[in-house]
């Protein structure tokens, strides 16, 4: 919970830096004043107050008001009701409203920057990811197929049949916090659901301001506005949506841990689950491989966010050949981004903060273990401490004396939310492809070569385990188009493109009769 006993909630003579109170007053949020943080059809919430922070300055943006039980309770209810009308609007006219969502023009990336603590160019690049998904919503809303199957019978046909499925909730991280959202409702919407979301505790702004936007044009479309709802709140009222049997699907996107929790409480209920977890992605790189290209994709992958995207670059894999060639290129690179570091609004800074200081406090206790167990520190490391008062690190490069993840307490096995990449030599592919799926998370990685023939390997049956498997394209960022998602500990989701679209209907097999018999299946008889 982010109520401080130590100092009091909100100051009198609370002051917020004008940067900060220009991206709120532009999206309309009082800063002034306890903003509510429940929307069902109306803005209100009487639940525990939550603290929006900016990490990169310490400074309070905001107190957000969270769900009360009774309003959790209460918006369950009102969307299972606004659900039973919405199932029935056509597809294509749900598609329309996602179209007029997707046209509404908002600077969200500013706020997404001073909140969550992403750059300017990845805050704007979330909220692109927003766009693309609702113009692939748009489209899916004319496309959510079922299919006519033959059957053994004459005179029979076999259909399968999607239908809305009911309430979604979405539970979302703080590190997307609004694109995994988007990602949801918009399958969600275009498949007839009411979505309520519960996003990050950590990141109540990013929400609430997300879903004015989505009620302005709900409103005008004179379509409930629970149909978006949203439910701000720590993990209690996760945990109680997770409980609901209201609730006919949880996406959840987060940790393992609390992603094992919700898993069982969903399963054991018999809901649906749709589960994106944590990552240790590895990149590997061949002695052919253009490393022009590879090496600052590893940087990107490695650096960028911060270390806090779950497809970030956390192990790297080097061939013999080249290793000292691509650590020194790397460690150039890591030694030219302290004067960048800084105020993730300020258009030329390269990295951010961490999102707070717990996950600083993760970062130091990483490198301790790393030390302790006497990896080879290549870089600067530890707090940056020239920007005392935000959360901000050194980028770290450590280089293992083991290199196997099987070994008890390794490093390589955990994914830490921060930016230390781990590195490995080998000599060959397949030891570096049993290194890569040796961890228990299967989200992203990638491989860094021109031989067609590792390339072929590499993707094949005895290839990378993971769900998104890249080739000369490093493990972070990802189109909207293709489905996202990991598997192993990661949680087998799929969000996003591809198939995705089909969890969030009820399929149902309809075999019809269209003769004069009523013929058994597999010719069975049963006559008396
Ligand atoms: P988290 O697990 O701490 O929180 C995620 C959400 O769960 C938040 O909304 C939180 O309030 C809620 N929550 C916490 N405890 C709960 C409980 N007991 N019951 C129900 N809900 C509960 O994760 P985080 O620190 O916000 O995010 C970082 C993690 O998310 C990383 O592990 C990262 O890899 C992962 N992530 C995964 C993906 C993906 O697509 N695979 C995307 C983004 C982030």
């Amino acid at each position: 919970m982010f109520l401080r006993a130590t100092r009091p909630l909100f100051p009198a003579a609370r002051r917020l830096s004008t940067r900060a109170s220009q991206v709120l007053s532009s999206l309309g949020i009082n800063h002034a004043e306890p903003v509510p943080g429940v929307y069902d059809g109306q803005w209100r919430g009487s639940g525990e107050h939550l603290l929006s922070v900016c990490p990169a300055t310490g400074e309070e943006l905001a107190r957000v008001v969270s769900a009360s039980p009774e309003e959790l309770h209460t918006t369950l209810d009102k969307a299972r009701e606004a659900y039973k009308a919405f199932r029935l609007v056509p597809a294509p006219r749900r598609g329309e409203v996602l179209r007029q969502i997707r046209e509404e023009k908002a600077d969200l990336g500013a706020l997404v920057s001073l909140e969550m603590g992403k750059i300017r160019s990845e805050g704007a690049g979330e909220v692109q990811e927003i766009v693309d998904i609702l113009d692939y919503g748009v489209g899916l809303s004319r496309m959510m197929n079922g299919r006519v199957v033959a059957s053994e019978r004459p005179g029979h046909s076999i259909l399968e049949i999607p239908n809305p499925l009911g309430v979604v909730a979405v539970l979302s991280a703080f590190n997307f916090p609004v694109a995994v959202y988007g990602w949801n409702l918009a399958l969600s919407f275009a498949a007839g659901n009411a979505t309520i979301w519960k996003p990050s505790q950590t990141t109540p702004l990013c929400s609430i301001a997300l879903t004015k936007i989505i009620s302005e044009v709900l409103e005008r479309n004179e379509l409930p506005g629970v149909l978006a709802a949203l439910v701000t709140g720590a993990k209690d009222v996760g945990s109680a949506i997770v409980e609901s049997k209201s609730v006919d699907m949880v996406s959840f996107t987060g940790s393992e841990a609390v992603g094992r929790q919700v898993a069982k409480t969903v399963q054991s209920r018999f809901g649906k689950v749709l589960l994106e977890l944590g990552g240790n992605n590895a990149s590997i790189i061949m002695p052919d491989a253009d490393l022009s290209l590879a090496v600052p994709a590893v940087f990107f992958g490695a650096v960028g966010t911060a270390g806090q995207r779950c497809t970030s670059t956390r192990r790297l894999y080097l061939h013999r050949t080249i290793a000292p060639e691509v650590l020194s290129r790397l460690e150039t690179l890591y030694a030219s981004v302290p004067p960048k570091i800084g105020d993730p609004l300020l258009e030329n800074t390269l990295l951010g903060p961490l999102h707070n200081e717990n996950a600083v406090q993760i970062y130091e206790r990483a490198l301790e273990t790393h030390k302790a167990q006497h990896a080879e520190i290549l870089t600067s490391s530890g707090r940056y401490t020239q920007l005392a008062e935000g959360n901000f690190v050194l980028p770290v490069i450590a280089v293992p004396k083991h290199a196997d993840p099987g070994l008890a307490g390794s490093m390589w096995s955990t994914e830490t939310f921060a930016p230390i990449l781990s590195v490995a030599v080998f000599d060959e592919l397949e030891q570096a492809i049993e290194w890569n799926n040796a961890v228990p998370q299967g989200l992203s990685s990638s491989l860094w070569t021109r031989d067609v023939r590792h390339i072929g390997q590499w993707l094949g049956p005895a290839g990378s385990d993971t769900g998104i498997v890249n080739v000369n394209v490093g493990t972070s960022g990802a189109e909207i188009g293709a489905a996202f998602g990991g598997n192993k500990s990661t949680g087998w989701g799929r969000e996003s493109g591809g198939d995705a679209w089909k969890q969030y209907v009820r399929w149902s097999a309809a075999t019809i009769n269209f003769s004069d018999a009523a013929p058994l299946a597999q010719g069975v008889s049963f006559a008396p």
